[in-house]
């Protein structure tokens, strides 16, 4: 099962070598003043990946521009972290869209395998339901899925649109990357909603 991937030390570095092609893409654009930017990454929590999670999963990978009077953060978006969530963004999907499905798994068992409680995938439900798909970025990536997604079904109905084949890291990969616009500043929030 899925899990199983998820306390796998090298699906997390594998996510990590994700976040580092994001991040390259972001340092080759530079600062919006023409500015070169240089690293600043910031320290993060990061739960729900078990004990071995790499010692790159303490910090979020930053940039911040060189020029005095800017100095201006630049974070890319992030296959791992969700925003300010503070646990894995993999887990945020995955843990909710476990408890939908035919056979949904009972909250205790969730809790269990992934150390959290049962307030905060409640939370996720929620996020999912209701936050989620009023983000400018949902709004215009919905478009692309063809029968239409169903809100009701997140995130399972993204879950199966995405990992299905014998590869799940490739799989994970492509659906975190696909989210990874909402997990930068302003990605997750559009305007009325706290
Ligand atoms: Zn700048």
């Amino acid at each position: 099962m899925y899990h199983d991937l998820f306390r796998d030390a090298s699906f997390w570095s594998f996510l990590f070598s994700v976040d580092q092609d994001l991040a390259a893409t972001t340092r080759t654009q530079g600062c919006s003043c023409g500015g070169r930017l240089h690293c600043a990454n910031y320290p993060r929590q990061a739960r729900g990946g078990g004990q071995d999670l790499p010692r790159s999963y303490d910090y979020r990978l930053s940039f911040c521009c060189d020029r005095d009077g800017c100095r201006k953060r630049a974070t890319p978006p992030s296959a791992r972290f969700l925003g300010r969530k503070v646990y894995l963004g993999a887990v945020v999907v995955l843990v909710a869209a476990m408890q939908q499905g035919p056979s949904p798994r009972r909250v205790r068992e969730l809790s269990d395998l992934f150390d959290a409680d049962r307030r905060t995938i409640a939370r996720w439900r929620v996020f999912w339901r209701e936050h989620f798909p009023q983000t400018p970025f949902w709004k215009v990536a919905r478009s692309r899925f063809v029968p239409k997604l169903a809100i009701a079904d997140l995130p399972r109905a993204l879950f199966d649109a995405f990992i299905h084949s014998d590869d799940s890291s490739q799989d994970w990969e492509r659906l975190l990357r696909f989210l990874s616009p909402i997990t930068i500043t302003g990605g997750l929030w559009s305007k009325g909603i706290s």
